[in-house]
């Protein structure tokens, strides 16, 4: 598959603040993307920097195989090619549905059938005359991306595009954000810093931390097998444990688990909470500490003989109290990261 969109060694300062730092990404054609990670780790600035927002300090961008910026070039942002679509939406108040839709529309032959196009593509009929305030947040949403979309962009950039929905409408809004942006087929970016969010709606997703990009790949192989343990923690729970490992197993407070990828040494074994199976037993060796009851499952947290703590996530229906023994198994094979030795 061909890059969309992509960004080469990009660096981008502010002051003395390293907000992109070494920045290297691609974006295929119709993959929709998440940028993913904590405050302050760039994610803005690189959906500004492939806008055309800002010029990068170091590097290339290149969109639909044009450069764009770096090496003496810089294209502004009306002649990139990207729509967007801001936290807020920034819609124009004082215009209809309709006219906000069309706003990025040439005025040709084309005009009409694009614009009903897009507009029955977001579910907006009925809704043409409306003006912004007269509608909900999810629907205010849709003219925003509506509006992205017309002029048929060669990415969609979403900067935070749930976070002025509340909690209950989030899941929908997400599930028809998803269909709208396969359907036109278009290439889109978002920022997320809601792991839940980039992992349901991304086909790939970029975890960044300070400026950089520590893990791109497809949601599953995020989860299950993160490049780093900043990644394991960020788009998950996560057990972190010291263990040594020798070929494709490793020796731990658990007793002896096996890995993904054959290992030597000191490392950092990492297993998610459902990883592991838990059975009440008298003389067990592992103690419940706490259980937190969600209904559907729960999560147990259990002290190990050597002191380590874990976290376990079960069916709600198992009964385990606080102070019960407990045996500990490991379900699935394990990801080790390298541990310096002390
Ligand atoms: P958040 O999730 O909080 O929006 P982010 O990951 O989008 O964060 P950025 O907004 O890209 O992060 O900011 C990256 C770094 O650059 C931060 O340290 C931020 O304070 C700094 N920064 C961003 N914009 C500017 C600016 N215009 N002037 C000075 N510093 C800036």
């Amino acid at each position: 598959m061909s890059a969309m969109v992509r960004l080469e060694g990009v660096g981008r300062r502010y002051g003395t603040v390293r907000a992109v730092e070494d920045l290297n990404l691609e974006v295929d054609r119709g993959e929709i993307l998440a940028l993913l990670g904590p405050s302050g780790c760039g994610k803005t600035t690189t959906l500004r920097l492939i806008a055309g927002f800002e010029p990068p300090d170091e590097g290339r961008i290149e969109i639909s195989g044009r450069r764009v910026a770096g090496a003496g070039a810089f294209v502004p942002p009306e002649r990139r090619r990207v729509g967007m679509v801001f936290q807020d939406y920034a819609l124009f108040p004082h215009l209809t549905v309709r006219q906000n839709v069309a706003y990025g529309l040439a005025r040709d032959e084309k005009r009409n059938s694009r614009l009903s196009a897009v507009i029955r593509l977001a579910r907006l009929e009925g809704l043409e005359d409306r003006m912004p305030h007269e509608l909900s947040g999810g629907q205010q949403q849709r003219v925003a991306l509506a509006r992205a979309l017309a002029p048929e962009p060669a990415v969609v950039l979403l900067d935070e595009p749930f976070s002025n929905l509340d909690a209950a409408l989030r899941a929908r809004v997400r599930a028809e954000m998803r269909r709208i942006l396969l359907a036109a087929g278009t290439t889109a970016v978002f920022v997320t810093h809601d792991q839940e969010e980039a992992l349901s709606l991304a086909d790939r997703v970029a975890v960044m931390f300070d400026g950089r990009v520590l893990q791109a790949a497809a949601p599953e192989e995020l989860y299950e097998r993160p490049a780093d343990p900043r990644v394991a923690r960020f788009v998950g729970e996560a057990n972190l444990l010291r263990a040594t490992a020798s070929g494709g197993r490793a020796l731990c407070a658990l007793g002896e688990v096996p890995l993904r990828e054959p290992a030597s040494g000191p490392v950092e074994i990492m297993l998610r909470p459902e990883q592991l199976l838990v059975d009440p037993s008298p003389d067990g060796p592992a103690e419940v500490l706490e259980r937190e009851f969600y209904g559907h499952d729960q999560l147990v947290r259990l002290r190990l003989p050597d002191g380590e703590r874990v976290e376990a996530r079960l069916p709600g229906s198992r009964r385990l109290r606080p102070g019960g023994r407990v045996t500990v198994r490991v379900a699935s094979p394990a990801v080790a990261f390298p541990r310096p030795a002390h």
